[in-house]
């Protein structure tokens, strides 16, 4: 069985097949560090770690790729708004490169936070001018840019096949076009590769003068840079579709004269009552922000990758308290689990119980190969938590094989707290009881249940998904 997965080049599924058996290069469009980013932004980051880990766990190489991007990314498509970053600098009174500094590290706090395997590379813009500068060269050379004064800009009508990614013709963007149209440009559409503005905090020599690099041409030169000319897939949000890869794919095509990428992954949005999530609407939560609310790390990811990449992703509170609830399941199955297999009983595994295993990994498989199913996949899952859960008492062997199997389907889906792996049979025991005396408004049980708990070197919170367990001694 082989990958199966959307192109948007194609608008089709396809089976995937890498450039080199056994390897994937994969680049995702990263953050532009200018505020922190939002769970929206980690929706589509999340989408990558995932595609990633399947692909290690079937065994292949990968080799991923994010850039960080800290300068060139305008507030307009149209190459007239202002760098974000700078504009970020400006409000903070800070160094352009502060403020990079600190959302970067914001970033991979976040990352990190989510589990979220860090790339072989992030590779930052600013540290990359000199491979963006010989591409642009490239392309000037070649005739598929004109620089008019200090500002290089790419003639989108000597690229015969733009608008083959997003489906924009020339002809329809043309029409739908502003009126005051950049009087340097040749067609309304061409983009800038270099911008000379003498007001830019952030300014570095080139063959056309003092500047800075568009956005678009970051992606063609880090990508190149670590993955080849030509690699398997490419990721981003939706949003990036169009102008950002489009741009990416005439820059890349017509420098290397190679096809660029072979697989292009878009992630729906992820919305927030009804609309898209964004830094500049600022209806946004940042993973941090939610873990200050009480919600745990793991559930903020499992929340946002159970639902298909390829569908939007409505955000809700109820959704999050569900995922804390679904991974509790998992979580509870793991304890279990643990504690049969200290059993003393050993000996063969059962034959059903054997065949469960497979059943569900092969299942895991066919559901993911099929375009990243993850609710069908989530769905095996939770089928082998509940017959798990039915056959009850079984042998240490046993009870090892079944933790085997949700350790190896947690290697893709990355829920698992390994610290609460760890908590033993009497601990959750106690908790499960102050839990039932809580329900039955039996308070002064709880508080004893809880002391016991402290006393055995345990903490117990209440999340508003349920209690989280932890080692720890009570703060005072
Ligand atoms: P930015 O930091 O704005 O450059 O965005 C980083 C990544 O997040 C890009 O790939 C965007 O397409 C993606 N992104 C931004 N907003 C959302 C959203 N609401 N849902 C999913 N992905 C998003
Ligand atoms: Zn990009």
């Amino acid at each position: 069985m082989d990958l199966k997965i959307y192109n948007t080049l194609s608008r089709r599924i396809e089976e995937f097949k890498p450039l080199q058996k056994g390897r994937v290069g994969i680049y995702s469009c990263g953050p532009t560090v200018y505020s922190h980013p939002h769970i929206g932004n980690f929706r589509s980051f999340l989408v990558a770690d995932l595609l990633k880990r399947f692909l290690e766990f079937k065994g292949f190489a990968v080799t991923h790729i994010m850039n960080i991007t800290d300068v060139g990314h305008l507030t307009d498509d149209a190459d007239e708004g202002a760098d974000k970053l700078e504009e970020a600098a400006k409000k903070q009174k800070k160094d352009p490169l502060e403020i990079a500094k600190v959302y970067t590290a914001s970033f991979l706090e976040a990352s990190k936070l989510l589990n979220i395997k860090p790339p072989n590379k992030y590779p930052k813009a600013t540290e990359h001018i000199g491979d963006m500068i010989d591409i642009i060269k490239v392309l000037v050379d070649k005739g598929f840019a004109y620089v008019v004064g200090n500002n290089v800009y790419y003639d989108v009508t000597k690229f015969a096949d733009y608008g083959k990614l997003s489906g924009n013709t020339l002809d329809d963007l043309n029409a739908g076009a502003r009126i005051e149209i950049n009087q340097e440009k040749k067609n309304p559409q061409d983009f800038a590769l270099w911008k000379h503005d003498p007001k830019h905090l952030q300014q570095w020599p080139s063959p056309w003068g003092k500047g800075f690099p568009g956005w678009h041409i970051e992606c063609s030169a880090m990508s190149s840079k670590y993955l080849g000319a030509q690699f398997d897939i490419h990721t981003g949000g939706e949003d990036n579709i169009f102008p950002h890869h489009e741009c990416e794919i005439a820059q890349s095509e017509a420098a290397s004269g190679k096809k660029f990428v072979n697989y292009w992954l878009h992630t729906r949005f992820l919305l927030f009552d009804g609309e898209k999530m964004s830094k500049s609407k600022g209806n946004l939560y940042t993973i941090q922000e939610l873990i200050e609310k009480g919600f745990r790390k793991n559930a903020i990811r499992y929340a946002l990758i159970s639902s298909h990449y390829r569908q939007n992703y409505n955000f809700t509170f109820d959704g999050l308290n569900a995922a804390q609830q679904a991974i509790d399941k998992i979580q509870q199955c793991v304890l279990t689990l643990t504690e049969l297999r200290k059993n003393k009983k050993q000996g063969a595994i059962a034959e059903p119980l054997r065949h469960l295993t497979s059943n569900c990994l092969a299942e895991f498989d066919a559901a993911l190969y099929e375009d990243l199913n993850i609710s069908k996949a989530l769905a095996v899952l939770f089928d082998f938590i509940r017959e798990v859960n039915k056959a009850g008492d079984m042998n240490s062997t046993a009870a090892a094989e079944m933790l085997d199997t949700i350790n190896k389907i947690d290697s893709v889906l990355g829920v698992l707290d390994a610290a609460d792996e760890e908590v033993p049979g009497n601990i959750i025991e106690l908790a499960e009881n102050r839990k039932a005396a809580k329900l039955n408004k039996d308070f002064k049980s709880a508080d004893a249940l809880r002391a016991q708990i402290t006393a055995e070197g345990w903490l117990i919170e209440d999340t508003p998904g349920g209690y989280r367990i932890k080692r720890g001694e009570e703060s005072q």
